[in-house]
């Protein structure tokens, strides 16, 4: 069962595989999410723009990203908001949820959400700003990924589920992960598990039903 909600280890199983557009190469029984990164903004083209969406119309893409805002990296703000909108676009026409990559812009991410009219599905991920990020975050609908680096008071503050817990580019396993988070909630690390593969499947289930059952 998916329980990563990220990584960028292409080998991983059980994950949620974020790669980029000239990236993909779907591997059998594996799902991805495809997006461009907020770092690789600053050299887009529409020859880009256009890749993203040809890929992720594939039945193995079930999320768009990791996409989003980074006041610290990448093209300047503007241009970001752009390329994220064009990804929120894309999501909301093809019916899939969203992988978000937020560094001091929660705010504007909301915001860029709320504009647009997007219902699908949006995930904060490597959630590591404080409780009151994540119940701004939270009341505005978004699921929130934990890895390895948390605050204690965000997780505490994210209700059972709405939590997802992810890799990303650490190394490390998801049972490492679920290991160091799961004291946090007083919980079992296999009893986060269990709570994170049903969220994750939640999140991702609007998707799965669209398409047919992966062979393979
Ligand atoms: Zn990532």
């Amino acid at each position: 069962m998916t329980v990563d909600a990220h990584t960028h280890n292409l080998h991983a199983t059980d994950a949620l595989i974020a790669v980029e557009p000239d990236t993909f190469f779907p591997q059998p029984s594996q799902l991805y999410s495809v997006g461009i990164h907020p770092w690789h903004t600053d050299t887009i083209t529409d020859d880009d723009l256009t890749q993203l969406r040809q890929t992720a119309q594939h039945q193995q893409v079930v999320a768009i990203g990791e996409t989003g805002l980074d006041s610290l990296r990448g093209a300047p703000l503007g241009r970001q908001t752009e390329i994220f909108e064009r990804h929120l676009l894309l999501a909301q026409e093809l019916g899939k949820p969203v992988i978000i990559h937020s560094v001091r812009t929660s705010q504007q991410v909301v915001q860029c959400c709320r504009r647009l009219g997007i219902t699908m599905r949006c995930a904060i991920h490597g959630m590591r700003g404080n409780e009151r990020v994540a119940q701004t975050l939270i009341d505005a609908g978004f699921y929130l990924s934990f890895g390895p680096r948390f605050n204690p008071a965000a997780v505490l503050a994210t209700p059972h589920d709405r939590l997802l817990i992810e890799t990303d580019d650490t190394g490390m396993t998801i049972a490492q992960v679920a290991d160091a988070i799961a004291p946090t909630l007083q919980l079992t690390a296999s009893s986060l598990l269990a709570v994170a593969t049903q969220n994750l499947q939640n999140f991702i289930q609007y998707t799965m039903s669209l398409i047919p059952p992966l062979r393979g």
